[in-house]
Parts: structure tokens; C-alpha cells; sequence
């Protein structure tokens, strides 16, 4: 079985007609990590033994006919699930010793599903950045080519799944995290409504913004993997309880009438121009396959980048007080009291990108610029979420490019973080407004690099974006398109 050109949808069908074991398939996705992994880094942490043990009880489970769409299908994890007993480290020093001692709720979900935890993925420190540049584990090469950034901050799961070492992988996504990495790796990767996915053993960055989802080759695997991930738990406050919803149900759904919104302000100045080309053949597919276009205008778009990174840093500064070298983590193994150990061990711990953060946030909130500063971003996102709003009653979807440029250079924008912050000017709003969206290859731009078209729906609508993704997917292959050194 070829791994390179292999669907999930097809591994399961392949499983279930017993053409394949389950160990074998894990066998075969842990052969190629070993091979191509040491030049990628995409992975923090492999246990084989631990895998393939789940693999058998996944066989037991398919020969006893109790097996679902998901049984024996290894999936790799963002290293910001905390699993029991695997190594949890969210890319920082901070917790490179922490061992979890429970199972986040996805984690959970797919253990019922009879999945396998295939490893545990790179990413930036905290979730924070768009390069995975800032991760303790050493950063992680894009695998259309090594000298760019696979972006941030789930690098690691998009560059697993581009190079086909894993059929899927579980991502966040805060302001971008999932929908630009798949981007500038040319894989599909879906935001789920805030509440749908979640939060339960994800550790937390900004509570308000982070967002659990997935990427994968194909918008059917990403419905597939999606129908296990979404679910209502209670030991999440913002975890919302709806019906369950099969998110495959839709996807041949014909798109004759879809309206297109096209944002003005995701257009023209700030794009360039390889990747509104891509975006362009994109949007007549689309015309071809019944839509229209609709010209839509979201206003607040150039604000979302400062509000972000205001209201971000405040919720982390606070969410991050809890690494005190006390209870897990990072402790300093020389200190004067107990002030000076919380001190050496958060210089120690955390790195300089979450440094800055943690002293962003603190000043936001500090008396005296709580309201000039984190009370009138409030007041913006409220007024971002509105500009969507007016768009959907104009529009079904709205589309754009999810990044502003393909894959940049390693260092390209390290030494400058507001060029950094950028790379996300289109994915941000869409978590201000706590919206699903989605992003799918459309084609190649400069140096041969993925260029991902971003579809953003109004709440709930992951049924319909999947199925706008999924049509499109049928009448094109950039999706099944693989970077030569994964063709093995
Ligand atoms: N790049 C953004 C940041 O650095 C978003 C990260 C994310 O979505 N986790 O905060």
C-alpha cells in the first residue's frame, strides 16, 4: 500500500476488508517517521511499543466487528494534548519533563474510537508564533523545501501530514495555528466553531481564542477525523451542547447558487501576486462549479492584528502564572527562596517569544492600561464580530487567501515579530469572531510552494464547509499533490 497517495478514508475502508492489519499500518507510518522524520523534526516524541500495542487491541477490536470509521487508525497529536502517560511538552523547556497523568477530551475521544497515538508533534512554544521557529525541540522544516518555516504553530502536524507520516493530525488554532501551516504545507486543516472541539487537556494559550481541529490531505478526512473530535464535555465551560452532526454527510452537495463573499480588505495591497493568482483560477473553479461571486467588505480586518495581540497576551499571562516550578514543570535547581524558584524557574522555563507575551499581557491588564488597553480591544473584537455578521447576510461563504505570502525562510522575520505577527492578518478575526474556517491547497506559487485558499463559514456551518472544500477537491488535485521526498 502506497501511504503517499493513500486517503484515511481508504486506510479504514483497507482495515475493515482486512487487506491490512492495523499493526502493519502503524508498522509502515513508524518506518517512514524513522526515514524521513530526522531531516523534517516533526515529531517530539515516538513510543512504539506503546503504539503498536494499541494497534493490536484496534485488531481485536476489528475482528470482533465492533470497529468504527477511526479503529486502527493511527492518528499523530500536537504535543498540546496532554495523553496519559506520553510526554506532554507544548514545545517548551518549561514542560520538558511533564509526563500527563490524564487524557485531554479529544485524546479520550479518539481512545473510543479505537484510533492509536501515533507520536506527539512539533510546535511553536505555547502555541505561540507562525514559523515553529520558537519551539525547545528545535524547529521544523517545511518538506516542499527545507529551507522555509512549514508555518506556526502547528507546524509539526502539518509538516507530518504534507510528507504523509501521519494520514491526520490534531492542531489548535488561536489566531491562525491551524489554517496557516496547512497553507504553506499544501494540506487541509479546519477551526471548528469555539465550543465545538474541546479545550479539556489542551493546554491553554489564550482560553478565549484556542481551538482544537485537524489536519489532513482531503476535506473528507478532515469530516471524518472531525466526527470523533467534536463533542459536548462538561469539564469545559465554553464546550457547547448540540446534537452530534456527521460531518460527511453533506459533502456531494452540489455548491449551484453558493454565494462568495469576497472580502475587499483580503484582497489587492498586502497579498502577493503568485498567491492572488492561485487565489483567482481558484475562485473561477469555483464559478465553474455553479458559485458566484459577491463583493463584501469586513472593515475592522487591519484591526484584528492589534487586538489580537492584545487580548492573546493578556489571557496567556494569565493562563501561563500556573508554571511556578512548584507543582509540574521547569524548576531552577539553584535558588536563593521561594520568590527567587518562581523566578529562575519561569527565566529558565519559558523562552523569549513567550516571555514577551507573558510581559505584553501583564502590562495590558495592569492598573491604569486595563482601559486603554484590554477593555477597547474588547470593544473592537465586539465590532470585528459584527463586520461578520453584516457579511453573512450578504454571502454563504466567505473566501480568500489564508496567508498573505507562500512559505517564508528560516530567520526571515525572527528578528522582527510584528512581520511575524502579520503572517496572520486573515486567519485572526476569524478566532476574534470565534468562527469555523478552513484551508485547502489551491495550487503552487513562487518556489513551487503550497498556496492554501481560506473558507470561513458563519457558526456551526463545518457540514457546509467541508462540502465546499470537498467539491472543489473533486474537480482538482492540488490536495493529492505530495513534495517529492515524500514520494517513498
Ligand atoms: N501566530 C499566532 C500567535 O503567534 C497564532 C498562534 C496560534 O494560533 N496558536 O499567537
Amino acid at each position: 500500500m502506497n501511504l503517499a497517495t493513500t486517503s484515511l478514508r481508504q486506510l479504514a475502508q483497507a482495515l475493515q476488508a482486512r487487506q491490512i492489519s492495523s499493526r502493519e499500518l502503524a508498522e509502515a507510518y513508524l518506518g517512514r517517521i524513522a526515514r524521513l522524520d530526522p531531516g523534517l523534526g516533526s515529531f517530539i516524541t515516538i513510543d512504539r511499543e506503546r503504539t503498536l500495542r494499541q494497534a493490536d487491541a484496534a485488531d481485536a477490536r476489528i475482528a470482533s466487528g465492533t470497529a468504527g470509521p477511526l479503529t486502527g487508525i493511527p492518528i499523530a497529536h500536537k504535543d498540546i494534548f496532554c495523553a496519559q502517560g506520553w510526554l506532554t511538552t507544548c514545545g517548551s523547556k518549561m514542560l520538558s519533563n511533564f509526563v500527563s497523568p490524564y487524557d485531554a477530551h479529544v485524546i479520550e475521544q479518539f481512545e473510543a474510537a479505537g484510533a492509536l497515538i501515533l507520536g506527539k508533534t512539533n510546535m511553536d512554544e505555547f502555541a505561540m508564533g507562525s514559523s515553529t521557529e520558537t519551539s525547545f525541540y528545535g524547529r521544523v522544516k517545511n518538506p516542499w523545501d527545507p529551507t522555509k518555516v512549514p508555518g506556526g504553530s502547528s507546524g509539526g502536524s502539518a509538516a507530518a501530514v504534507a510528507a504523509r507520516l501521519a494520514p491526520a493530525a490534531t492542531a489548535t488554532d488561536t489566531g491562525g495555528s491551524i489554517r496557516q501551516p496547512a497553507a504553506l504545507c499544501g494540506i487541509s486543516g479546519i477551526k471548528p466553531t469555539y465550543g465545538l472541539v474541546s479545550r479539556y487537556g489542551m493546554i491553554a494559550f489564550a482560553s478565549s481564542l484556542d481551538q482544537g481541529g485537524v489536519v489532513a490531505p482531503s476535506a473528507e478526512d478532515l469530516g471524518i477525523v472531525l466526527n470523533t473530535m467534536a463533542g459536548f464535555d462538561a469539564r469545559d465551560s465554553t464546550s457547547i451542547a448540540r446534537p452530534a452532526e456527521d460531518y460527511t454527510a453533506q459533502l456531494d452537495k452540489p455548491l449551484q447558487g453558493l454565494r462568495i463573499g469576497l472580502p475587499r480588505e483580503f484582497f489587492g495591497g498586502g497579498v502577493s501576486a503568485d498567491v492572488e493568482r492561485a487565489i483567482e483560477a481558484a475562485l473561477q473553479e469555483y464559478e465553474r462549479l455553479g458559485a458566484t461571486r459577491v463583493e463584501i467588505s469586513l472593515p475592522n480586518t487591519a484591526l484584528s492584528v492589534p487586538v489580537y495581540y492584545v487580548l492573546a497576551p493578556a489571557e496567556a499571562s494569565s493562563n501561563l502564572s500556573r508554571f511556578d516550578g512548584v507543582r509540574y514543570g521547569w524548576r531552577a535547581s539553584r535558588y536563593e527562596d521561594l520568590g527567587d524558584m518562581y523566578e529562575r524557574s519561569r527565566a529558565e522555563g519559558f523562552g523569549a517569544e513567550v516571555k514577551r507575551r507573558i510581559l505584553t499581557g501583564t502590562y495590558v491588564l495592569s492598573r491604569g492600561y486595563y482601559d486603554a488597553y484590554y477593555l477597547q480591544a474588547q470593544r473592537v473584537r465586539r465590532l470585528i464580530v459584527n463586520d461578520f455578521k453584516s457579511a453573512f447576510a450578504q454571502c454563504d461563504v466567505i473566501m480568500g487567501p489564508s496567508t498573505p505570502s507562500v512559505a517564508f525562510g528560516f530567520g526571515e522575520k525572527t528578528s522582527d515579530p510584528v512581520q511575524m505577527y502579520l503572517s496572520d492578518i486573515f486567519t485572526i478575526s476569524v478566532n476574534l469572531a470565534g468562527l469555523p474556517g478552513l484551508s485547502i491547497p489551491a495550487g503552487f506559487g513562487e518556489g513551487g510552494l503550497p498556496v492554501g485558499l481560506q473558507i470561513i463559514g458563519d457558526y456551526f456551518s463545518e457540514a457546509r464547509l467541508l462540502n465546499v472544500a470537498h467539491r472543489y477537491q473533486q474537480a482538482t488535485d492540488w490536495h493529492a499533490r505530495v513534495p517529492a521526498l515524500a514520494n517513498v
